[in-house]
């Protein structure tokens, strides 16, 4: 939009203040103003930086409001630009509305992008990196949270959370009752910091090293589990490619439903259409 002004939403460090980019440091300087979770913690980042420029608060519990306010001044000519406490925003972190709201207005939206801990986990993780997926934190509640780990039990991608503290000794074992003991995972604890700690082992190793060691039970971290895989000389059919497969059963015939979930799943055909029998003789 002509005459508008750009949001830039820029990544900052982790943890070691090295990790922000020329870029992010030259956007910070030029912006009008900056939209911070927490402008006190990001005051002493632009301190540190000698960075003038004005903060204002943006975080989730008024960005909806803020979100209209600083999309008006967008409109009205002025650049601003978006940080989250550490790392990229609305990565675990807010600014999804803040970003709707401005694209909704037409205005331009730039990432500058840096520092992120589950791509710096990933990278130095040592788990398949081709395909993954971010799950971000974990329910608080057991139930929740087994019943979450319960339906990612047959995941064959690798799978990556954020993760409390006070909780990893809690997940861990949970992952480790849910996906079985011998499952591969990493800690990736305090990334960039004085205590960067990467260690990978089956997922009952990890348990008792944590259990063990209580200052493993400090910082920040990242969990990375090897994703699935069908045990040897069998081929099984994962938990999501059935659950595509008794959507599609609700509403075509066997063979049309079993070649579509087949296309959608990369499972066999053949495989599916045994499967689609076994279910519809369930039902019969
Ligand atoms: N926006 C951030 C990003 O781009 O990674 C994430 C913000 S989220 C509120 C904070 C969580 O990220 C922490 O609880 C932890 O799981 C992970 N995290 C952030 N910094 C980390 C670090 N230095 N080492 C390991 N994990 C980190």
């Amino acid at each position: 939009m002509s005459g508008a002004g750009v949001l830039y939403v820029v990544a900052t460090p982790i943890g070691n203040l090295e990790d922000i980019s020329a870029r992010a440091l030259r956007v910070l300087r030029e912006v009008a103003l900056i939209a911070a979770e927490d402008t006190r913690h990001s005051a002493r980042l632009m301190q540190h930086f000698g960075i003038p420029t004005p903060l204002v608060a943006c975080h989730e519990h008024n960005e909806r409001d803020q979100g209209n306010r600083l999309v008006e001044r967008l409109l009205a000519g002025e650049s601003l630009a978006l940080i989250s406490d550490a790392g990229t925003p609305l990565i675990s972190d807010p600014g999804y509305h803040l970003v709707r709201q401005a694209r909704a207005a037409g205005v331009t939206v730039v990432p500058v992008p840096g520092s992120c801990a589950l791509i710096a986990a990933l990278s130095a993780a040592g788990l398949p990196s081709d395909r993954f997926i971010f799950e971000g934190f974990l329910p608080a509640r057991s139930s929740a949270r087994r019943q979450r780990l319960q339906a990612l039990s047959e995941e064959p991608r690798t799978l990556i959370f954020y993760e409390a503290p006070h909780r990893l000794l809690e997940s861990l074992e949970d992952m480790r009752e849910l996906f079985g003991p011998e499952r591969q995972v990493v800690l990736a604890r305090e990334l960039t910091k004085t205590f960067e700690t990467l260690k990978g082992a089956p997922l009952a190793e990890l348990c008792a090293w944590v259990a063990t060691d209580a200052n493993q039970q400090r910082g920040e971290c990242v969990l990375l589990v090897e994703g699935w895989q069908a045990p040897l000389g069998e081929e099984s059919v994962s938990a999501e490619a059935l659950r595509v497969l008794d959507l599609l059963l609700a509403d075509l015939p066997l063979k049309r439903a079993a070649a579509l979930a087949a296309e959608i799943t990369g499972v066999r055909k053949n495989l599916l259409y045994q499967q689609a029998l076994e279910r519809q003789k369930d039902r019969d």
